[in-house]
């Protein structure tokens, strides 16, 4: 098994593979710069006040313009209406110096999720949400990948080279990880079992795995006894515990403490998938601008 960037000998180092990459990504900006003089640029989309999702847009403005990408920041009101956010994306769409647009998720509840990532133009749909790149990925074809499974498929060929023949499973459905996530891993070859809350014997299906990937939002719930030894195991959980201290830890949705002792790769959390998902972004904005 090849583990390239590892902290421990099978411990995926997710955090480095995403700043390789990010050098990587930011020597290509330059290159499209001096040859075309254009300068990739990402239009962030925020509405309303969520501070979780105020973290997530700092954090994804901070990245683009250290890979030399323009980031352009709209903030709307808690109160904004459907009609007005989707004539801010309609002049997003028609402005040719924005190569990528991004509308932060959950949107306010009078607002239609769905109606919103349709009106993103599909060569502009940096998060690979609209109907046209899900349709893309699902025949195979060249579109815009969501960028937490394209991550995680990094991860996992950097570890295990030809996936060709290997069993996967996916625990989580989402549109977002689960079922792209399915999608990648079956143009790879994989043989790919997809998971969720009414599966049945889970704990049996997770063991077949060679390769784990784990989307579900529950803290620390995949166990050791779920893991076939030297299966690579992707944690894309992010979950907030409290600690004996009175504060706060992130933790994935496996048990890496225990499940590290029986996999031949894991991703930690933080500094596993996370990283990963915000290099990916950046991946599909100078794919958009080129
Ligand atoms: P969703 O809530 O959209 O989906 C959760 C999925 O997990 C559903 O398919 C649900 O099944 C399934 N599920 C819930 N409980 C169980 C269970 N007990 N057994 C089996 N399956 C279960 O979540 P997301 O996909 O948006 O996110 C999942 C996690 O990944 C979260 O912790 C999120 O924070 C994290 N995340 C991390 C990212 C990163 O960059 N690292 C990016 C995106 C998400 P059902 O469909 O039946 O309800």
């Amino acid at each position: 098994m090849r583990n390239k960037n590892s902290i421990e000998p099978n411990i995926i180092n997710g955090k480095e593979f995403a700043d390789n990459l990010c050098e990587k990504i930011k020597t290509q900006v330059s290159e499209l710069k001096e040859k075309t003089g254009i300068t990739p640029a990402l239009a962030v989309v925020i509405v309303g006040e969520d501070p979780a999702s105020k973290v997530y847009v700092k954090n994804k403005v901070k990245r683009t313009e250290a890979v030399g990408m323009k980031s352009i920041h709209i903030e709307m009101d808690i109160d904004t209406t459907e009609q007005e956010l989707l004539s801010q994306i309609d002049e997003l769409n028609q402005d040719d110096s924005v190569h990528g647009i991004l509308v932060q998720l959950p949107l306010p509840k009078q607002i239609d999720e769905q109606k919103v990532i349709t009106a993103i133009n599909p060569e502009k749909d940096v998060d690979g949400f609209h109907p046209i790149n899900i349709g893309k990925l699902w025949a195979g074809e060249n579109g815009l990948t969501p960028c937490t499974p394209q991550g995680c498929l990094m991860l996992i060929k950097n570890t295990l080279g030809d996936l060709s023949g290997k069993k996967a499973v996916i625990v989580g459905r989402s549109n977002i990880v689960g079922k792209p996530m399915m999608a990648l891993l079956l143009k790879e070859n994989c043989t790919v079992t997809i998971t969720h809350s009414r599966t049945q014997n889970l704990p049996e299906i997770c063991k077949q795995a060679d390769i784990l990937v784990v989307g579900i939002g529950k803290p620390q719930f995949v166990k050791k006894e779920w893991v076939k030894q030297g299966a690579v195991v992707i944690d894309v959980g992010i979950n907030r515990i409290a600690t004996e201290d009175g504060k706060t830890r992130l933790v994935g949705d496996v048990d890496f403490e225990n499940v590290k002792e029986v996999a031949g790769a894991i991703t930690p959390v933080p500094k596993g998938v996370g990283p990963m998902t915000i290099a990916c972004l950046l991946n599909n904005v100078l794919t958009c601008a080129k």
